[in-house]
């Protein structure tokens, strides 16, 4: 008799190469079976849905109170659709402590982080960017010691290339975390896209911004925002994709989508026309700049990401990779991203729910569809959970929220609808 059994949803597991309809068995919070004939003292019936491994958000926010944009862990995670999160530059060497205690630590869902290369983390969001991410707030050392003091914690570095930072100091900061992966043996993940305050004196070239990072990627570094609309991001002004995106896939460097406010649909057209598809779909997702605690204008989600990316001719098989294998690749955590025996037993369920809806781009852009994969179940380490969807507002409507929930456990009441 094991503990739980998912029956009879379509179980697509891309790292094993799995895509069927069958049971899935859980014991004692690890995968015990797929398509066996076991007896399970729950039983789950997922007819006509979608099995997957626990969602991996490379890409979120979640020092809530020390930045001023964090958003809470568990609403982030388990209640968004995924059981990994990865916060990515909210801490700093010096903050990361109070992180692993007040954030990580009592979290539901699986919380790592990419540590900022500057010491104190993105405590401002871009704001204070010249103050806070220049040269002098750089410790190498110091990184590198609070990493291999919680290797589980510290997955890899934080850093930008864009051009507040290149007008101010070069790419001074960023051979800074070049030298902090090698030495460290640690991913990068690089923000693209103006973050920081220019210097209009010395604004770089918008189209030149990106080309020159080709030479500093190691495999596995991965870059960000690579459908942003950005006038120096991944595509920038380009009008054909640039030679440089396809060297840097050559030296095994990723492109998360890190969805966020930039994606434009036109751009991500334009690059999946030419193959350019993301590695990974982390979301980005944040509280608004400048006000703690404040989610009423956040309007994208990882799932979100997801349906508009299965829209725009990605195929689900390879979003779902995208959301699993290749993320706990990065993280190099071989017990999650997949539903082989023994592995973690988290899971992302979802339902195709037919029904006409609207998407739109940073350009106001629009995408409609006539079906969205929405969330119907979580389960992490074994535990089943109905996730809330309150962050969840550019794919459902307040009412298609599962039903019972009329707030998050910790949304002050008035901020969401
Ligand atoms: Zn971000």
């Amino acid at each position: 008799m094991i503990d739980l059994l998912l029956r009879g949803a379509r179980v697509i597991d891309p790292a094993n190469g799995v895509d069927r309809v069958a049971d899935l068995g859980v014991d004692a919070g690890r995968i015990h079976s797929i398509g066996a004939e076991v007896k399970a003292r729950r039983v789950i019936d997922l007819a006509g849905a979608i099995v997957a491994p626990g969602f991996i958000d490379m890409h979120v926010h979640c020092y809530e109170w020390v930045t001023n944009f964090g958003l809470p862990a568990d609403a982030a995670g388990i209640h968004s659709g995924a059981t990994t999160i990865v916060d990515q530059g909210s801490t700093g060497a010096w903050t990361l402590g109070g992180f692993k205690a007040f954030i990580a630590d009592p979290a539901k869902t699986d919380v790592r982080a990419f540590t900022s290369i500057n010491l104190a983390g993105a405590l401002q969001g871009g704001m204070q960017g010249t103050t806070l991410h220049n040269p002098g707030m750089v410790d190498v050392p110091a990184l590198l010691a609070i990493a291999a003091e919680h290797p589980r914690l510290v997955r890899g570095i934080k850093c930008h290339c864009e051009s507040g930072s290149q007008s101010h100091w070069g790419i001074e900061v960023l051979l800074k975390a070049v030298e902090a992966g090698r030495a460290g043996d640690l991913p990068l993940y690089i923000h693209t896209g103006e973050l920081f305050p220019v210097d209009e004196a010395n604004r770089p070239q918008p189209n030149a911004v990106m080309a020159q990072i080709v030479p500093y990627l190691k495999p596995g570094d991965t870059l960000a925002h690579v459908y942003s609309c950005m006038p120096d991001g991944i595509m920038a002004r380009h009008e054909e994709v640039p030679d440089w995106i396809f060297a840097a896939k050559e030296k095994g460097a990723l492109f998360d989508l890190g969805h966020g406010i930039n994606l434009a649909f036109d751009i991500a057209r334009k690059m999946m026309a030419k193959g350019i598809y993301p590695d990974t779909l982390g979301s980005d997702v944040h509280a608004d700049f400048g006000s703690y605690h404040d989610f009423s204008i956040l309007n994208y989600s990882l799932l979100g990401g997801l349906n508009k990316l299965v829209a725009l001719g990605m195929p689900l098989v390879e979003a779902i990779r995208a959301l699993t294998a290749t993320p706990a690749r990065t993280l190099r955590d071989s017990s999650i991203g997949h539903l082989g025996v023994s592995a973690r037993a988290n899971i992302t369920v979802l339902r195709d729910v037919p029904g006409s809806w609207t998407f739109t781009d940073t350009w106001k852009q629009e995408l409609t569809v006539t079906s969205r994969l929405l969330p119907e179940l979580v389960v992490m380490d074994g535990d089943p959970i109905i996730p809330d969807c309150m962050l969840l507002s550019d794919l459902m409507a307040p009412h298609e929220r599962p039903r019972g929930i009329t707030r998050s456990h910790d949304l002050p009441a008035g901020t969401r609808a």
